[in-house]
């Protein structure tokens, strides 16, 4: 249906599957396993050969849905999901390359994905090169004739600076390699790597999708030859599959992203606005400012609704170091304490101790993480009561 439809419509509707109950309501299909007519029926299903459901780490009608409804907002023909989004770089990864393949990757990028490139995957002999997120001559120079994979993620954690999609899949072209984009940070509401030139498009179903921080999973999305083919078998043989239970929550969670992505992101504006007039405040990053470096860029990329939404996740930095930090983060009675983000309950959390603390002091500061950097995850809470929570600790 997604030639016909608005994205608004396809978030509530595509993929359904009516089963013979003709319920309104997309079901949760709980089996592990489907039954055949007879011998020759299950024959035909386990080669591929006929279509229809055998096995739920291969298929199940509610992950169906869930993957064909995302497939169609991200514009994408196939979509595979996984049990987190971790699982689906990973599934990615086992798919397309091999021992000996080199893939360029941002600097930028969630910090379990330098570890399973560098560490996990290197282990299996596979090169990885991390460059400068927006220099794009960078990208150039990293490129090797065994490269087969471009990674990045667009707005970047937490630092939310923007990498030009179109500008970096001629580059994966030219190499003859595919761009992989992680649209966590934006969604399909806010932003269609797909239609920018990028070859796959991987999700932390996690974030926005549920939206409402209740379950893990992640999705593949691209054309039928790259997710169909060895991708979806590496799910198949190894598992990395999502359970129908957490598709049925991120479905649902699906029907409402249009009107979450634009309420939280006009939050986010305003509270950025905010902060970058808060005396205590040093620098606010976020794509939605004038003064952001890829203002322009941000609101070419991320206009997919029709209008430009500079995403919800805001980043500053106070003065006063780790302690003004910290001061901030423990006045904050109401916005939550968590590293999660993609909520509709605000988050807040201090990179520096947290999801980047395991890095050295030196390799932080050099990545922009300084011990000032706050990073809130903007929900649907009034934004005059998210002010005054982190007023608390800011006016302190
Ligand atoms: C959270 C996140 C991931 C990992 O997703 P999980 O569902 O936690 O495995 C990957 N990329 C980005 C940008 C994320 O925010």
């Amino acid at each position: 249906m997604s030639d016909k439809f608005d994205f608004d419509t396809l978030a509530v509707r595509a993929g359904v599957q009516r089963s013979n109950f003709n319920e309104n309501s997309e079901a949760l299909y709980l089996s592990s396993s489907f039954v055949h007519e007879d011998a020759a029926t299950a024959a035909l299903r386990f080669s591929n050969q006929a279509p229809g459901y055998v096995y739920s780490r291969f298929s199940n009608p509610t992950v169906e849905m869930f993957q064909q409804r995302l497939a169609a907002l991200e514009g994408g023909e196939a979509c595979v999901a996984t049990s987190s989004g971790m699982s689906a770089v990973l599934t990615v990864a086992m798919g397309l390359l091999k021992a000996g393949d080199h893939v360029v990757c941002s600097r930028s990028v969630f910090g379990a994905v330098i570890t399973l490139f560098e560490k996990n995957l290197g282990r299996f002999g596979l090169q990885t090169t991390f460059v400068e997120a927006t220099d794009l001559s960078a990208w150039e120079k990293a490129v090797k004739p065994n490269t087969k994979m471009l990674f990045l993620e667009t707005p970047s954690n937490p630092l939310m600076e923007v990498l030009d999609v179109a500008a970096l899949s001629k580059i994966a072209k030219k190499a003859g390699a595919v761009l992989v984009v992680d649209n966590c940070f934006c969604s399909p509401a806010v932003q269609r790597p797909l239609e920018m030139g990028a070859d796959i498009v991987v999700h932390s179903a996690t974030k926005y999708l549920d939206g409402q921080g209740r379950t893990l999973g992640g999705a593949i999305v691209g054309s039928k030859e790259l997710v169909m083919g060895e991708v979806h078998g590496f799910l198949r043989t190894a598992g990395p599959s999502m359970s129908p239970f957490n598709a049925w929550v991120a479905l649902k969670g699906m029907e409402t992203l249009g009107i979450r992505m634009e309420k939280q992101c006009d939050n986010a504006l305003e509270l950025a606005r905010w902060l970058e007039s808060h005396p205590q405040v040093d620098k606010v990053f976020f794509p939605g400012l004038e003064s952001h470096a890829q203002h322009e860029l941000a609101k070419r990329q991320q206009s997919a609704s029709g209008r430009f939404l500079a995403g919800a996740v805001v980043t500053f930095t106070v003065k006063g170091g780790r302690p003004a930090a910290w001061r901030v983060v423990d006045g904050c009675k109401m916005i939550s304490i968590t590293a999660n983000l993609g909520d509709t309950k605000s988050t807040i959390t201090h990179p520096a101790s947290t999801t980047h603390g395991r890095i050295s002091p030196e390799a932080r500061e050099a990545a922009g993480v300084v011990e000032g950097l706050l990073r809130v995850s903007v929900g649907l809470e009034s934004v005059a009561d998210i002010k005054k929570d982190l007023q608390n600790g800011l006016g302190a």
